[in-house]
């Protein structure tokens, strides 16, 4: 099929011509692979089509807020991967988690959320939920019986939590939430970025919405800034229309990034959980580290829940703290090779952020430490290499440690 009247063109003059010459070709046979729609704007026929685009009656497109083609096709498959009736995508994983909340607090309600909130999350939350009149209180997620007992005293209208927390992964158990929230008349709303749909459906699991930031392993390759939300439509569909309203819906080619990404989600996943369970068992038989935070480690407070949420693995996320606090994760940051100081996570590569100085610059230091986050604390977003390059990096990086020891020592 051709597209573009050109009857009229062969009469028109140079200016004319360089506006509207070349002819769209829409094959009639399928493309194999998704191509992209980088169109801001959709002509119509006529008014018939008009109002039939605009009712929904005809699957037209109209304009390029209201979304496109590549975001639509990256939603359905989000939903189908999240087992939900409806997903929309958004233009950061910020926004995702805006439109949610935003849509779920309408006309009044509360706030209960995990305490160890991604550092966006509660910058949103305080400044713009707070400071606008919202009841926001904070709960250890992993603490059942204290989640209980604010559902039952504060009767919050959202409850909210991150499936894998930042950077000490401690494991939401989602079913009980779920019970919870659901007994007390809440609605339980999950940040699954680091788990992704493929390790871990938390909608399955009691979740009535799910978040994700998409740059991180749902697009994988460093490359995407986007968002998603998925759950029922009666929940969903609000969302998608508040985003419209703010011109935050996924871009058209951050959309087909991400649908790049989908494609091998599983196979990445699986070898980020392999590569940082073996990481985590190499840390914490080394003498500088003195903590890790994986849960495949028996000593993880979620050991056996993870394992039974979580049977294909947590994906690459791990946290350690090394002997020496600040000036040991200064040397040792320094003498990485193949690790790149990195303040996001989920890509391809292996990287490591320091969260004094990132992720949790912004929290007061006695606060980061009741959070279980000192000085030597480092997060690891293991990559998908062959796991002994990313083993001999560390270890290099261990022995340049010892090296500047000795150094400082001798002067
Ligand atoms: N949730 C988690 C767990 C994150 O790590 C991030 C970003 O790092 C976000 C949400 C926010 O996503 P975005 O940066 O796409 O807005």
């Amino acid at each position: 099929m051709w597209i573009t009247p050109e009857a009229h063109l062969p009469e028109s003059r140079p200016d004319t011509l360089a506006v509207h010459a070349g002819r769209l070709e829409i094959p009639v046979n399928t493309a194999s692979s998704p191509p992209l729609f980088q169109a801001s704007s959709y002509e119509f026929d006529d008014l018939d089509e008009v109002e039939r685009v605009y009712s929904g009656e005809s699957a037209g497109r109209i304009y390029g807020r209201y979304g496109g083609p590549n975001g639509a096709q990256f939603e359905s498959a989000l939903a189908e991967l999240e087992g939900a009736e409806s997903a929309a995508g958004a233009a950061a994983g910020m926004s995702a988690i805006d439109a949610a909340l935003a849509t779920l607090l309408a006309g009044g309600g509360g706030l209960l959320a995990g305490r160890e909130l991604y550092g966006g999350t509660s910058a949103l939350v305080e400044n713009d939920y707070r400071k606008a009149g919202v009841r926001v209180e904070y709960v250890d997620q992993s603490d059942l019986d204290a989640v209980e007992a604010a559902l039952e005293r504060s009767r919050p209208k959202v409850l909210y939590v991150e499936a894998l927390t930042n950077p000490l992964l401690h494991v939401a158990d989602l079913p009980a939430l779920g019970r919870l929230a659901r007994g007390n008349g809440a609605r339980l709303v999950v940040d699954a970025t680091f788990a992704t749909p493929v390790l871990l459906r938390a909608l399955d699991h009691g979740a009535d919405l799910v978040v994700h930031s998409v740059g991180k392993y749902l697009g994988g390759h460093g490359d995407v800034g986007a968002g998603v939300l998925a759950g029922s439509a009666d929940l969903v569909e609000p969302a998608r229309a508040y985003l419209v309203r703010r011109g935050a819906v996924i871009p058209h080619f951050e959309a087909w990034l991400a649908l790049r990404g989908l494609r091998t989600l599983a196979l990445r996943m699986e070898r980020h959980s392999a590569n940082a369970r073996a990481v985590a068992a190499f840390l914490a038989g080394r003498p500088e580290v003195v903590a890790v935070h994986h849960p495949s480690l028996p000593a993880h407070p979620q050991h056996e829940l993870s394992a039974r949420l979580y049977p294909r693995g947590t994906g690459g996320m791990l946290a350690f703290a090394l002997a020496g606090g600040r000036e040991a994760v200064a040397g040792f940051l320094g003498a990485l090779r193949t690790v790149a100081v990195v303040h996001s996570l989920g890509e391809v590569a292996t990287t490591i952020s320091y969260p004094p100085s990132a992720s949790h610059r912004y929290v007061d230091p006695g606060a980061r430490a009741s959070l279980g986050v000192g000085e030597g604390t480092l997060r690891l977003s293991t990559g998908i290499e062959d796991v002994r390059d990313i083993l001999d990096d560390l270890s290099a990086a261990f022995a340049g440690l010892h090296g500047r020891v000795r150094a400082t020592a001798e002067t």
